[in-house]
């Protein structure tokens, strides 16, 4: 489920001026650029964008350094996820992801009509708590797995995984195995040890990352998103796309804010400051929370956190509450601005204190 629209809640408890942490949206919004090419486009409402997606993919290749049809655009990584799968997926086949990972994994894998094998994710003896366990995700990959779904980071809970461990697992897959990197949240990641796994697509032909311009590049709501892999699985791909999949808005909004690398060290610069600000809070008031090298965080509330939820959103704070990805006391709240994470700060210790 997304987050409650602002609208919605407003509407809906008679409030004004409330605040949204709660799609790991950028609170910074896109480059100016892309807004200028939106704007651009408004002349050309009439025609149907480019199905082939030529001049993003183009972009984008240079961008990667990698040949065009390497190249699937999607209708936001969403909608390559679910390509994968109805590529990949159907019944008697079997999807590998882990306990905590990201909710679309088994959504499109029942869609397919597929088994999902959920490895238990770490409990903090060998790993990070609540992190990828690749051991036993390696252990449920067998005959009849398609498709291994990896998140990494990962959300809800913003654990990563090290290029070392992360390689060595994608090199012992079986090559019938479609191995998955969704790299939603690659650059908010900082950390020397994170790696980019579109850099091994030579090595491995199993290997499909995705990528998003929801996130840091703040253009969530033209939904696009798009896949690096094989030139043979891109061919898979765009077989079962639909034409026009992405629309012509998205695709020239991509392009320029791909461009504005300005804004994205920018967006990364306000991340990390704001990040810091709302984990003093947590530790504050005594909350613990799971580190995070995204644009989120779960803070663990010590009680039910939809109750925690309902008191926050007649403070007008709206966040995630978890309980449905099996961590009922975690709340994930997106990284706002310095005067919303404050705001947030300050209804939750309110809300806490009743
Ligand atoms: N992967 C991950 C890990 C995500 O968190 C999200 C967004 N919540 C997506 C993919 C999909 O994002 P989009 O469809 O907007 O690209």
């Amino acid at each position: 489920m997304p987050g409650k629209p602002v609208s919605e809640l407003e509407r809906e408890l008679g409030i004004r001026d409330s605040i949204k942490l709660a799609s790991n949206e950028n609170p910074l919004g896109p480059s100016p650029k892309a807004r200028a090419a939106v704007a651009e486009l408004l002349a050309e409402l009439a025609r149907y964008p480019d199905g082939g997606g030529f001049e993003l993919r183009d972009a984008l290749a240079h961008h990667h350094g990698v040949s065009p049809d390497m190249i699937t655009l999607g209708n936001g990584s969403n909608d390559i996820l679910d390509l994968i799968a109805r590529c990949f997926l159907s019944p008697g086949a079997e999807a590998v992801f882990s306990q905590y990972a990201f909710a679309v994994y088994p959504i499109c894998t029942q869609a397919a009509g597929a088994a999902a094998k959920v490895a238990p994710a770490h409990d903090g003896s060998r790993g990070p708590q609540y992190g990828h366990d690749l051991k036993a995700m390696r252990e449920r990959v067998g005959d009849e797995t398609r498709v291994v779904f990896i998140a990494n980071p990962n959300n809800p809970t913003g654990t990563w995984l090290r290029r070392d461990e992360l390689l060595a697992f994608i090199d012992s897959l079986p090559p019938h195995v479609v191995v998955v990197v969704d790299e939603a949240y690659i650059e908010y990641v900082e950390e020397a040890d994170y790696p980019d796994a579109s850099q091994w697509l030579q090595d491995y032909p199993n290997l499909i990352v995705t990528r998003t311009f929801s996130k840091a590049y703040g253009l969530a709501a033209l939904r696009i998103g798009y896949s690096l892999s094989h030139p043979d699985i891109a061919e898979l791909l765009n077989r079962v796309r639909q034409p026009f999949n992405v629309n012509a808005m998205a695709m020239a909004a991509a392009q320029a804010a791909l461009e504005d690398r300005e804004h994205i060290d920018r967006s990364v610069a306000v991340n990390r400051a704001a990040m810091v600000q709302l984990t003093d809070g947590f530790k504050a008031l005594g909350l613990d929370y799971i580190p995070s090298v995204g644009n989120f965080v779960c803070v663990d509330v010590g009680c039910p956190g939809a109750e925690v939820d309902a008191a926050l959103l007649q403070e007008g704070c709206i966040v995630r509450p978890i309980a449905a990805y099996g961590m009922p006391q975690h709340l994930r709240v997106t990284i706002g601005l310095e005067a919303e994470n404050a705001r947030f700060l300050a209804a939750l210790k309110k809300v806490l204190e009743l």
